[in-house]
């Protein structure tokens, strides 16, 4: 038997003596069932040892000699001499340092550990509020606003719903799947009808000055215009308004990315 093993088993021996009572059955049968497995107490000294407690704890008469070095034992299994020689020795401090040692890298490894994961917790949050920024970025590139259709020709003056009627389905003929329906006869501010080709009304008002306000909302008489598209799995639907000049503006779905909540200059 190597020494390391006989100062393992012996030490063991002195730490179990110091702490369990040995007079208790329960206790001792428990060290003994650990024993079956482990196999520790193999040695004399050991099996010396296992007789010993398993005596004192069935309550038949024992000696009180040491089982290790045969010296009176005060409990009858291991003498003060011993147990201060073996608990104070180089190799029980070494042991207790390494196992401090051991709980001490074990230590730093968990948290070497968990400082990995939060770091890589920290840089995938990262990389995804890049990922959201890139994407919030580049949505206007899936989603350009196409320049807004306009009128392709001249604006003529209108006297009747029929004129009217006749301009508007210039830009929206029915052989090219457009449905125009007469409305009614309304009023309309006259500063839409004076905005560049293209503008939104309500973007540009937003914009004006209070003595362009003024002017702006002044109200002329338009006849205004059902406009519906189906074909090809596509719908469009909008309104058209033309004034007596011949001026048109229109809001709908027929302004591609554009705001279809608001009118715009068309003709
Ligand atoms: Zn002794």
């Amino acid at each position: 038997m190597g020494d390391e093993k006989l100062k393992q088993e012996l030490l063991y021996m002195v730490k179990l003596t110091s702490k369990y009572d040995f007079t208790r059955m329960e206790v001792v049968e428990g060290i003994l069932r650990l024993e079956n497995e482990r196999e520790i107490l193999g040695s004399v000294f050991g099996k010396r040892f296992k007789g010993r407690i398993f005596d004192i704890a069935a309550g038949v008469e024992v000696d009180d000699k040491c089982v290790i070095c045969g010296q009176h034992a005060d409990n009858h299994v291991i003498c003060n001499h011993c147990m201060e020689t073996i608990g104070d020795s180089d190799y029980a401090k070494n042991k207790i340092k390494t196992k401090e040692k051991q709980r001490l890298k074990l230590n730093v490894n968990v948290k070497k550990c968990i400082t990995t994961v939060i770091l890589a917790l920290l840089v995938l949050i990262l990389l995804f509020q890049i990922w959201i920024l890139i994407m919030w970025y580049s949505i206007p590139d899936y989603n350009k606003p196409e320049k807004p259709r306009v009128s392709e020709f001249d604006i003529t003056p209108v006297s009747s719903e029929e004129e009217a009627y006749n301009q508007i389905i210039l830009d929206f003929p029915e052989e090219e799947g457009y449905t125009v329906t007469f409305g009614r006869a309304d009023t309309e501010y006259v500063g839409r009808f004076n905005l560049e080709l293209g503008d939104c009304c309500l973007e540009k008002e937003d914009e004006l000055t209070d003595e362009e306000r003024y002017d702006y909302f002044f109200t002329e008489d338009v006849y205004i215009f059902y406009i519906s598209y189906l074909q090809n799995h596509s719908s469009k639907v909008g309104m058209a308004e033309i004034n007596q000049d011949g001026e048109i503006i229109i809001e709908g779905t027929f302004n591609d990315g554009r705001r279809t909540d608001s009118f715009y200059k068309f003709r």
